[in-house]
């Protein structure tokens, strides 16, 4: 049995028993629809499709040599599951397509300084709340040159209800200097030169080069997609820059930015933090988050937060 498999856990509220009706077809064959890795046997008819008569039989009414070679299937076919195969990776994105076929960016912005300030004020905070405090912003200090020449101090008050306002007013007031000085007033579309101004690292770099300029250098990974590419076993790292870096292994380079765009919409709407809304995810039987609150297919501890 491979390192990390737990059996399924039914629903608290026992929800799974309504909706899988519809659903028994496909998973009662005793295979995992669409994952390309199969329920383990004998678990009972809500994870494999065996009848309770079936699992109470006697162990002699089936031939030793029967029960040991299906035993050896089963183990062989768990064994060859896995989690990034291309064919997986592909199902999920073309669900995350039909799901969120146009989402962008929504943090309100209409130049590259407003996105590139917008994301910095976005770290611990909702794109909601950014949202509320950047339309007064951007009408008082209109310019990168305006920003420019603040001390931070002085931005502090209009960032305040954005959280952590000290260290990002340092930030915005660092960088819009850097960008007078360093780059003519223009933020730079390049990541090396991104990655020099203060309180900028890829996460806010991928934003500004995949929405507003359009270039995918890398996907930006949040908490969105830091959570949901471990509940979807895309990677098991923690580390934001590794996680980066296995999904820009597995993921084709022009799905880049519309990948994190979908994921964190769906971070949003479904797959929130604190009990997921897994009967709803249109993911469901592709995901094995040892975390979910309904499920149809075995569940990895090792794939949660
Ligand atoms: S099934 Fe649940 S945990 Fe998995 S992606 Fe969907 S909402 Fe998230």
């Amino acid at each position: 049995m491979p390192r990390g498999v737990v059996p399924r856990q039914p629903a608290r509220t026992g929800r799974q028993d309504k909706v899988r009706v519809g659903r028994t077809a496909a998973v009662g064959k005793n295979a995992r629809v669409g994952t390309g890795a199969p329920a383990r046997p004998g678990r009972g008819k809500t994870s494999a499709g065996v009848s309770k008569e079936r699992q109470k039989a006697p162990k002699s009414e089936t031939a030793p040599s029967a029960q040991k070679t299906a035993a050896q299937n089963a183990t062989a076919q768990l064994k060859g599951y896995n989690p990034i195969a291309p064919e997986r990776v592909a199902q999920i994105l073309q669900r995350l397509d039909q799901l969120y076929p146009d989402v962008t960016c929504a943090l309100t912005h209409s130049s590259a300084w407003e996105l590139l300030v917008a994301t910095i004020l976005s770290a611990q905070s909702t794109d909601a709340n950014v949202n509320r405090v950047t339309p007064e912003l951007f009408r008082k200090y209109p310019t990168v040159q305006a920003f420019a020449a603040l001390t931070p101090e002085q931005l502090e008050p209009d960032v305040r209800s954005t959280g952590f306002f000290r260290n990002k007013s340092k930030s915005v007031v660092g960088a819009a200097k850097k960008v007078v000085a360093d780059f003519g007033g223009q933020v730079p579309d390049d990541m090396e030169k991104l990655l020099t101004l203060p309180g900028v690292a890829r996460k806010t770099a991928n934003v500004v080069l995949g929405s507003w300029f359009k270039k995918a250098e890398g996907v930006v990974v949040d908490t969105h997609v830091h959570r949901i590419s471990r509940r979807l076993e895309l990677t098991t790292e923690n580390d934001p820059q590794k996680i980066e870096q296995d999904l820009m292994k597995i993921i084709p380079r022009e799905k880049w930015i519309l990948f994190s765009h979908q994921i964190i919409w769906h971070g949003r709407k479904l797959c929130i933090a604190r009990k997921p809304k897994c009967a709803d995810c249109a993911l469901e039987n592709l995901c094995h988050a040892g975390d979910k609150t309904w499920s149809t297919v075995d569940m990895h501890k090792d794939a949660q937060l």
